[in-house]
């Protein structure tokens, strides 16, 4: 008999064995997707009212337990206890708006006809498969979660390795309000994964990185499986001379550095005109100085540690990489001792175009900045990636701005500020950042199929 595949649960501060989840077999994976198969008719069945329904009250069931939940999610990936708490918080309470947002969208439609009553239908497509990364543990499953059920779907869930706990805990919170069988967990690593993606689904709705978005896209072609895949980026960050330079580099530290860099939409890049280059370098540094890293349970900490070792091998690799190719390390760099998977807030300026750290997504502590000499040059430089998820452009000229925003290839630009839209504004991955898309009304209709009746009117 084979052993058991399990996944190593480890606390990234200390190194410590949280636990040993064993990884469901492929079988296991698909007598989950046929539990949910078989829940899924009755499920689709109840007004939309009815679901969101069952979905307000885990929300409530969510904000009463995000302190344990936050707590276990920041022992799991070693994001600042508050902040872990603080994601359940408002994921609990952003999920009250989307609920809103889905009946809207499934909402019947007539249309004009002289012949025939004509209405169109958003029907589920059945079961999905919601997989999901660790960086936020709790957010990113529910953004799929979320509209995935309350569209009337049935879905099977595999959250990530690294944070296989706070996975668990959020399913028992999810189950404990739905009918039995509408929302499956099954527990494990990639190859969990890719088993469930094999399996008899009829969507993946996939968080994670551009290789495996690849992949299950590979996979997924087999049975000809819908897909929303929001991946990964390496979102520029341009600043013009004749910005607010304080706020362009409070914003460039904290959106370089927030959880400990690993946010699909950081700022990766930050690009700066040249006669403003020492300015900027100079706010930088006295910025980034006062992000130190620490134990997450401990209060005021800003940075934890990177979710894993492997993880901070890779930013250890673009760090000594940019080094090599002669770029300036102005401030952390080295590598500090202890267990933990820590990494200090690391300032890299003029790696060359072609550097790992200028090419390839970070998901790190660094602040990369380079130079550009006219409006042309940033644009271009800034565009040249195959990502597109987030971008934004620091100018006092307005009419620069909007020029700017309008060439920069991003699925959502900030003009004089990070990333934000609006209530109903969807969550894109442009390039190879994303297919589909997520949230807003069109994002919730990719949880669904357009179908059309139309009626014969009695003969008069
Ligand atoms: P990952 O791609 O390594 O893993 C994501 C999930 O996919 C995990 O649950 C993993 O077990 C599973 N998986 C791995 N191989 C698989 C396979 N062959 N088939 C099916 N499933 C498989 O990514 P990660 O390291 O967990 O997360 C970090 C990445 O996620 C970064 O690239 C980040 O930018 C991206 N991300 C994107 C968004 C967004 O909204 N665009 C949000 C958060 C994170």
């Amino acid at each position: 008999m084979s052993a058991v595949r399990t996944v190593t649960d480890l606390d990234p501060s200390t190194g410590a064995l949280i636990a040993e989840v064993p990884c469901a077999t492929a079988e296991e994976v698909r007598a989950a997707v046929a539990r949910a198969r078989a829940a899924a008719p009755a499920w689709a069945a109840l007004p939309v009212e009815e679901r969101s329904a069952c979905l307000q009250r885990v929300s409530a069931r969510l904000l009463e337990a995000a302190p344990e939940l936050g707590a276990l999610a920041s022992r799991e990936m070693g994001k600042p206890l508050a902040n872990a708490v603080g994601e359940v918080e408002g994921y609990a309470r952003f999920m009250l708006e989307e609920l809103e947002e889905v009946a809207e969208a499934v909402a019947p439609t007539p249309f004009e006809s002289e012949a025939a009553e004509v209405v169109l239908h958003r029907e589920p497509l059945g079961v999905v498969a919601a997989i999901t990364p660790w960086n936020f543990p709790v957010g990113m499953p529910l953004q799929i979660l979320v509209p995935a059920l309350a569209t009337g779907n049935a879905v099977v869930f595999k959250p990530s390795e690294h944070v296989p706990l706070t996975g668990r805990r959020l399913a028992e919170l999810l189950q404990a309000e739905l009918p039995a069988g509408v929302l499956e967990l099954v527990e494990g690593d990639g190859l969990t994964g890719a088993d469930l993606v094999a399996a008899d689904i009829d969507m993946v709705g996939f968080v994670g990185s551009r290789a495996t978005g690849e992949t299950i896209m590979r996979s997924a072609a087999s049975g000809l499986k819908r897909l929303v895949l929001e991946l990964g980026g390496k979102d520029p960050m341009l600043v013009f001379a004749d910005a607010d330079l304080p706020a362009a580099a409070r914003a460039a530290v904290q959106h370089s550095l927030r959880n400990t860099g690993q946010v699909c939409c950081s700022v990766e890049r930050v690009l700066v005109e040249a006669s403003a280059r020492e300015a900027f370098e100079r706010l930088v540094l006295e910025e980034a100085a006062s992000w130190t890293f620490g134990d997450p349970a401990a209060e005021g900490t800003r940075m934890g540690p990177l979710v894993s070792h492997a993880q901070r091998e890779r930013v250890i690799a673009q760090v000594e990489d940019a080094r090599a190719r002669g770029a300036r390390i102005l401030l952390g760099g080295e590598v500090p001792d202890g267990a933990g998977a820590f990494y200090p807030a690391t300032v890299v300026a003029d790696a060359p175009e072609d550097a790992q750290v200028v090419r390839e997504e970070t998901f790190g502590p660094l602040v990369c900045l380079e130079g550009f000499a006219s409006e042309e040059e940033g644009v271009r430089r800034a565009n040249d990636t195959p990502y597109g998820l987030g971008a934004n452009v620091w100018t006092g000229d307005s009419a620069r701005a909007a020029r700017v925003a309008r060439a920069l290839r991003a699925g959502q630009v900030g003009v004089n500020r990070y990333l934000g839209g609006a209530k109903g504004t969807p969550w894109v991955g442009a390039r190879q950042s994303g297919f589909g898309f997520l949230g807003g009304i069109e994002g919730h209709r990719q949880f669904t199929v357009p179908k059309t009746i139309a009626t014969a009117r009695p003969a008069s």
